[in-house]
């Protein structure tokens, strides 16, 4: 392979690319970005040769780590047989087999799986089969929402109605759906706070609600802030007294992140729209699913116009079909989430450890997800952990904060050795970054 020329990448970097997330005026002046060209197990390589710990499984996607070969060779093989065909009319094998292979593995009661490519999409879906069922079902004054303060479901813009980081939205206020923001479980008042506020609003005006729309048992881009499982239940159990869908956005915390493959297995619910996304493909290919009821399904049968009229170009993609059939196999041959429980046990043990740091406000863990925060600001854009993610660097490991909080989410399957690694890394880079090297 000839060389990497790094210094070309970056400058056509800095030149055209507009990256996610980032004010490019302070991008371009002050990071030096790592240039990745390969990336396996839980490991990134940059262009210099340097090992760096994917602390995040990059972007919560690589569940079963960097190019599993099993991964590599169904996409190998499906590639050779079949790149790409539209769904619309046509079956194909690897569609069948893992809508079939999904609602297997499904929470009960959810029978038939509409492919979209991001999980944003899948969440865009279920908003509109809830508001589509209801338009078409007797019910069509039910076109508002209901979600959690801090929550984060994507970025087009029904997704963006839903979420509730203020410094997200707030540049689209006015083009938005309409939603009800309740407080989570987590904030000031707890849990009882937060169902009496649910329950307000679903009192006040369920007959204009579609749908109940919440993150699976923890709030990933809040600061990996745990729900739990009553508030899930409570939910349940509310949106069935009214009648209103509960949809759960499982692209974070499913598949084994929360250590069941479902998060909403902890609280033994199942909803009515499910969304899965990020390791749903392994994190080789954008994939995504949602998966809905019979009651749901059965709303759009019957005259030409009931029919769901929404699909991506790549919708049931075969590569990532194939790629995502396989992501299931792998789970259940290497038995990727009870083999993760003795990880998530240190990774647990790590961070309520790192509670002992000066700087370190708080911390918490579920399953393979450690967090903590740091003092000072707080919020999406705090800069406390980049310096953390400054040290880190140095030391081997790429872990992208979430303003204040510093967390790692490795892939499922990331070796003891690396897992010990990255915890030492962490727990050195919030003590340097913070004043206190130990
Ligand atoms: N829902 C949740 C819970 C997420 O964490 C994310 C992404 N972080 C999304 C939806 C959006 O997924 P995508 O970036 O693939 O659109």
């Amino acid at each position: 392979m000839p060389p990497i020329d790094r210094d070309r990448i970056v400058a056509l970097d800095k030149a055209r690319v507009w990256h996610p997330y980032t004010e490019m005026s302070r991008y371009r002046a002050n990071v030096d970005p790592l240039v990745v060209v390969r990336a396996s197990g839980s490991r990134l390589e940059d262009a210099d040769g340097r090992s760096y710990l994917d602390a995040n499984a990059s972007w919560w996607t690589a569940v079963v780590g960097h190019g599993h070969p099993r991964l590599v060779e169904a996409l190998r093989r499906q590639s050779e047989a079949l790149p790409h065909v539209a769904l619309a009319g046509i079956a194909h094998e690897k569609a069948s087999e893992l809508a079939e292979a999904l609602c297997a593995t499904a929470p009960p009661g959810l029978s038939h799986v509409f492919y979209s490519d991001n999980g944003a999409g899948s969440v865009e879906v279920a908003m509109k089969l809830a508001l589509q069922y209801w338009f078409q079902n007797g019910r069509p004054e039910r076109r508002r929402f209901v979600a959690l303060e801090e929550g984060y479901h994507g970025d087009t813009l029904g997704a963006t109605a839903l979420g509730g980081v203020e410094v997200f939205r707030r540049p689209f206020a006015g083009a938005l759906v309409d939603c009800d923001h309740v407080p989570a479980p987590w904030m000031e008042g707890g849990v009882e706070a937060s169902i009496a506020a649910l329950e307000r609003v679903l009192d006040e005006r369920a007959h204009e609600i579609a749908a109940v729309v919440l993150e699976s048992m923890i709030q990933g881009s809040a600061g990996m802030e745990i729900i739990g499982a009553p508030f899930l239940r409570a939910a349940r159990e509310l949106c069935d007294r009214h009648d209103v869908f509960l949809v759960l956005d499982e692209v974070f915390a499913g598949y084994g992140r929360t250590g069941t493959m479902w998060a909403c297995e902890h609280a033994g619910i199942a909803p009515d729209l499910l969304c899965t996304a990020k390791g749903f493909s392994g994190g080789v290919l954008p994939m995504a699913a949602t998966l809905a009821t019979e009651r749901i399904f059965e709303g759009f049968l019957g005259e030409k116009e009931r029919a769901f009229y929404y699909g991506h170009t790549f919708c049931g993609n075969p590569l990532g079909a194939a790629v995502a059939l396989e992501v299931l196999r792998i789970f259940d041959e290497e038995r990727v989430i009870e083999r993760s429980k003795p990880k998530a046990e240190r990774i647990a043990a790590a961070f309520e450890a790192m509670g002992e740091l000066p700087a370190v406000t708080r911390t918490r863990s579920l399953g393979m997800i450690g967090a903590l925060d740091l003092a000072g600001d707080e919020g999406y854009l705090a800069e406390a952990g980049w310096r953390v993610f400054a040290e880190a660097r140095e030391r081997g490991a790429y872990l992208r904060p979430l303003g204040n909080v510093v967390y790692v989410t490795p892939s499922l399957n990331i070796p003891d050795g690396d897992l010990e690694e990255l915890l030492a890394i962490v727990r050195a880079s919030v003590a340097a970054a913070t004043g206190g090297a130990e």
